[in-house]
């Protein structure tokens, strides 16, 4: 079978103010300024349509002092994709900025690591260090879409199309997966929170929302294996990447980038990173 070349997407729908030290386990010797963006991602191509991740709403936004910018079902209309008639979605993992708005896509079935739901309901919820990175709605929203017939779970990687395919890595959460896709480019790996920031994996320093660390730094590896190089890899929170790519019309300046043609710069690499050391 052949493979179809993807459209891919990154949409921007929040972000927030913080220091470098709060992005990197350890703290960081030069604290500064560091925001955050959050994204969802759009892959089209083959007559099919994958959103992967859903973002969070106004209300979670607010509760949790985020900047939202915009409803992420309003910005994938903006892309000509109607959330009414998706019927793919891959969710990396079920952290709230990843799933909230899952509701919204009522003709979807959704792709998920059969181990990230059962993290997200089990034994290590009791501990607000770890489930306070889920919103216990959405938690519920994934189950009953289970008894609904309407969750695919995955036990690791899968080819979920020709040319798309999920890579499980766990680490910042139990059951996280990443997602790899064939585009005009070749192929793109969407990290989402296997690394947030170009930084993390360039340092190897993981992010400070941890499950378990040495499934983190495995996972580093993992996306430079299944990248043709570094420069095919997105992280999932990093305001570089609207800088680094072009948004695909000037109405969508500032909202949307296309990950399918080459970056116009280089982001901090893991060859020859030179870690901020004082
Ligand atoms: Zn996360």
């Amino acid at each position: 079978m052949t493979e179809p070349d993807y459209e891919l997407f990154a949409l921007r729908y929040a972000t927030r103010e913080a220091r470098r030290g709060d992005h990197f386990i350890g703290g960081d010797p030069h604290d500064g300024p560091m925001p955050m963006d959050y994204f969802v991602w759009v892959a089209k191509g083959g007559g099919r349509t994958f959103v992967i991740d859903t973002g969070f709403n106004a209300e979670v936004s607010a509760r949790r002092k985020r900047t939202f910018l915009r409803d992420p079902v309003e910005g994938l209309a903006a892309l000509g994709i109607d959330a009414k008639e998706v019927e793919d979605v891959i969710l990396t993992h079920l952290h709230y900025d990843h799933v909230g708005n899952f509701d919204r896509f009522p003709k979807a079935r959704f792709h998920l690591q059969e181990r990230e739901l059962t993290y997200a309901t089990g034994r290590y919820m009791r501990y607000p260090r770890l489930s306070h990175s889920f919103e216990v709605e959405d938690v519920c929203g994934i189950v009953r879409l289970n008894y609904a017939e309407r969750v695919i779970f995955y036990d690791g990687d899968a080819e979920l199309a020709p040319g798309i395919t999920v890579h499980a890595v766990g680490g910042h959460s139990a059951g996280l997966q990443f997602v790899r896709v064939k585009t005009r480019r070749g192929i793109v790996v969407l990290a989402s929170d296997v690394t947030h920031f170009y930084e993390n994996m360039a340092s190897r320093r993981p992010f400070t929302t941890a499950f378990h660390i040495g499934k983190m730094l495995e996972g580093f590896d993992r996306l430079l294996q299944l990248a043709p190089n570094e420069d095919h890899i997105i992280p999932g929170h990093d305001p570089l990447v609207m800088q680094l790519y072009p948004a695909p019309s000037a109405e969508l300046e500032g909202i949307a980038v296309r990950l399918d043609v080459a970056p116009s710069g280089k982001a901090p690499r893991r060859a020859g990173y030179a870690a901020p050391h004082g």
